[in-house]
C-alpha cells in the first residue's frame, strides 16, 4: 500500500525524496514545536521519518500522525539546515494533502476553513455586522472580540480593498502594485493606506488591485491544494492584466507565496513579487524624520518566512537604519501565531509566545515586517508597542509627529 497523493505538486509522488534522509538531525535545531515539545516527532527529523512511513503504507492516518504532521508550523527553519537540501515543507505540504480527510475534527475544519478562506470578504462583513450590533447583540464584550480589540483591530472600519485601486502621482517615475494580504486588508488597513503614501511619495502610481483574494497560504497549509491553487490562479489573472515594475507584499508569506509557491501550485508566479523591506532597501523612501532620536531601544522581530523564504535579515535592519534606528540585539525564533496553528495548539503556541516576549524584555518597541507577527506579538505584551515596519518609515517620510501607543 502507498499513501502518497495520487496527483500534486510534483514533488513527492513517492517516498523517493525522503530517502536522501541520513536521520542526522540538523533539522531539529531550530524546529519551534520541537523546542515546546521535546518528542522525536514533533521535530523536523520526527516528521520526515513519519512522513516516509505513511507514504511507503508502513504506518497509516492515526489520531498522532495528524498531530504531528498538522502541528508542524511550516516555518521553513529546517530547509535551510538539512545539509541534503530535502524540503521538508513540501513534504508536510503533502502529507497533509493525503491525511486532510481522516477524521471527522479534520473534515469538519476543512470545511469551515475553505468557507473562511475562500469568502474572506464575507467572512469579514459578517464579522463586523455582529460587532457592530452594540448593546443589541453585545458581541464586542465575548473574549474573541476583546482580544482583537486588545490587537489594535478596528473590525469596523472599511477594507482598504474598499476604496480607490489607483493612487495617482503628478510626475510618475514608475508604477508598483501593494498586495495588501488578508491581514492588513481586513484589520489593519491603516497599514496599507500608509504603504501607499510612502510609495507615492516616491514618485511610484500606486495600485491596490480590486477582486485580490487570500494568497492560498492557509489552505494549502491544511492540505487543500486545489481550493490553493484555485486562490493562485485568481489572484494571477489580477497580476496578469497589470502593468507594473513589482508586487509589494506586507506579509512575507504572501510575498514566498506568489513568488515561489504559486509556480508549484499553477506552474506561475510573480518574479518581481517583494516584501516590502526587500523594496525599500533598493528603492529607498526619502526619509524627512530621525526615528533614532524618538524611539530608543527597538528590536527587530524576524518573521519566519521573512528569514527563511525569502532569506532577508540585513534588509528589514537597513530601512530601520536609514530612518536612524539601530535595533537591539535579538534572538530568531517563531511568535507561535502560524496562521491556524494559534487556534489549533492553543498551548504550544502561547509558549513560543511567552518566550519570545521573555525575549523583548528589555524593548521599549518592537518593529517587524509580519501583520500577523504583530497581531500576536501584540495579544501577548499588554499595551505594548508592536508597530509593523510601514509604520515606522510612514512616519519617518511624513515627517509628523508620531502616534504611538496600540492604536
Ligand atoms: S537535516 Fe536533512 S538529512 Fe538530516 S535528519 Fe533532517 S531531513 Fe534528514
Ligand atoms: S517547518 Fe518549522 S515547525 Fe515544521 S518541521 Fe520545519 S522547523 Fe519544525
Amino acid at each position: 500500500m502507498n499513501n502518497a497523493p495520487e496527483e500534486g505538486r510534483g514533488i513527492l509522488r513517492s517516498a523517493h525524496d525522503l530517502d536522501l534522509c541520513v536521520r542526522c538531525g540538523s533539522c531539529k535545531a531550530q524546529c519551534p514545536t520541537y523546542g515546546e515539545d521535546v518528542t522525536e516527532g514533533m521535530s523536523a527529523r520526527g516528521r520526515v521519518i513519519l512522513l516516509k512511513k505513511y507514504i511507503e503504507g508502513e504506518i497509516g492516518p492515526s489520531e498522532i500522525l495528524d498531530e504531528r504532521i498538522f502541528s508542524c508550523m511550516l516555518c521553513g527553519a529546517c530547509n535551510t539546515l538539512c545539509p541534503l537540501g530535502i524540503n521538508i515543507t513540501d513534504a508536510v505540504y503533502e502529507g497533509r494533502k493525503s491525511l486532510r480527510k481522516s477524521g471527522k475534527r479534520r473534515r469538519f475544519l476543512g470545511v469551515a476553513a475553505r468557507l473562511a478562506f475562500k469568502r474572506a470578504s464575507t467572512g469579514f462583513k459578517v464579522l463586523k455586522f455582529l460587532d457592530g450590533l452594540g448593546e443589541l447583540l453585545p458581541v464586542h464584550k465575548l473574549p474573541y472580540f476583546r482580544t482583537l480589540h486588545e490587537m489594535g483591530v478596528n473590525i469596523t472600519g472599511p477594507s482598504l480593498r474598499d476604496g480607490t485601486s489607483l493612487f495617482k502621482v503628478a510626475r510618475p517615475r514608475g508604477r508598483v502594485a501593494v498586495f495588501a494580504g488578508c491581514t492588513v486588508n481586513f484589520l489593519y488597513p491603516h497599514i496599507g493606506s500608509s504603504l501607499i503614501t510612502i510609495l507615492n511619495s516616491m514618485n511610484f502610481d500606486v495600485v491596490v488591485p480590486k477582486g485580490e483574494v487570500c494568497c492560498g497560504a492557509p489552505l494549502l497549509g491544511l492540505g487543500f491544494e486545489e481550493d490553493a491553487a484555485e486562490l493562485a490562479e485568481r489572484n494571477m489573472k489580477l497580476f496578469r492584466k497589470m502593468s507594473v515594475e513589482a508586487i509589494i507584499g506586507l506579509c512575507p508569506t504572501c510575498v514566498y507565496f506568489i513568488r515561489d509557491e504559486y509556480r508549484k501550485l499553477i506552474g506561475d508566479g510573480v518574479k518581481r513579487a517583494m516584501d516590502v523591506t526587500m523594496f525599500f532597501s533598493s528603492e529607498k523612501p526619502e526619509i524627512k524624520k530621525d526615528m533614532g532620536q524618538i524611539l530608543s531601544s527597538v528590536a527587530y522581530h524576524d518573521p519566519c518566512h521573512a528569514i527563511y523564504s525569502l532569506g532577508l535579515q540585513a534588509e528589514p535592519r537597513a530601512v530601520l537604519k536609514s530612518a536612524g534606528i539601530s535595533p537591539i540585539d535579538s534572538e530568531k525564533g517563531c511568535c507561535g501565531l502560524a496562521g491556524t496553528f494559534r487556534i489549533l495548539y492553543p498551548d504550544m503556541s502561547k509558549g513560543l509566545l511567552e518566550k519570545k516576549v521573555e525575549s523583548y524584555k528589555d524593548a521599549g518597541m518592537i518593529v517587524t515586517s509580519c501583520p500577523n507577527c504583530v497581531l500576536q506579538l501584540r495579544s501577548g505584551i499588554k499595551g505594548g508597542n508592536v508597530k509593523h515596519i510601514v509604520e515606522i518609515i510612514g512616519e519617518a517620510v511624513q515627517g509628523e509627529k508620531p502616534k504611538y501607543g496600540s492604536s
